[in-house]
């Protein structure tokens, strides 16, 4: 069952301020995601490449699937034939393997890097500096790297109840992704994305600043 009045409400708040909207339909039925989809919703996301595959095949071709989870590089080619944006490159070989498998389908695949900001172990994602090499090294094989295009950042807070932690580190995400923006501008000009935010705290992450937010819950009930 989907919260329709819960996505008109987001869709309204989101539209005016020029923020996308991904619905994250992940373990739930492809019904949910047809009867979203129903009411206008194109952008959805997933995060285990098997059930993405599976979802897209019984979703129009017109639906932007985006890939918001942990992704293993020999995982990148089942996907690599639609996906719309893959939020959550960790690595400079996952890159490269994205741009291969892109190019092996005649396309040019959207990404966004994870910085890790939560005060968690477990939570994936690069370090600044991390990041910034890896902004480097891309810049110095670009001409190698045509089929990918580095569209963002995107980080997960910490799951807390504590808002000012959770301000903290979205502002710390805006803040590094506007840094980047600056000093990347002439080699990377496709970076406008900032994907931040979920059913428990995108409205603090659009205070900070967020151009995309990844919902769930809210729109398809608990998992
Ligand atoms: C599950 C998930 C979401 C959505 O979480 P909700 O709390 O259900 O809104 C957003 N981003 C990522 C990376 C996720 O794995």
């Amino acid at each position: 069952m989907i919260n329709e009045q819960a996505w008109r409400q987001l869709q309204e708040e989101l539209v005016n301020q020029n923020i996308r909207l991904v619905a994250v339909s992940k373990t739930k039925p492809v019904e949910d995601i047809r009867a979203l989809y129903g009411i206008g919703q194109r952008d959805f996301g997933e995060n285990y490449v098997q059930e993405l595959v599976d979802k897209q095949s019984q979703l129009p071709s017109d639906t932007h699937w985006h890939y918001i989870g942990h992704l293993q590089s020999n995982k990148v080619k089942f996907i690599a034939p639609f996906v719309h944006l893959i939020h959550a490159v960790d690595s400079f070989k996952l890159l490269k393997e994205i741009n291969k498998q892109a190019a092996n389908n005649h396309r040019s695949i959207d990404v966004l890097l994870q910085l890790h900001i939560a005060d968690e172990e477990s939570k994936f994602g690069l370090d600044e500096s991390e990041l910034i090499q890896m902004l480097n090294e891309y810049c110095l094989e670009k001409a190698a790297l045509k089929n990918v295009r580095i569209c963002g950042l995107m980080g997960m807070a910490t799951f807390t109840e504590n808002q000012l932690q959770v301000k903290k580190e979205f502002a710390k995400l805006n803040s590094f992704f506007n840094l980047i923006k600056k000093q990347f501008f002439h080699s990377i000009v496709s970076f406008d994305t900032c994907s931040m935010g979920m059913s428990g705290d995108y409205t603090i992450a659009i205070e900070e600043g967020s151009t995309m937010v990844r919902i769930g819950s809210l729109l398809f009930g608990k998992r």
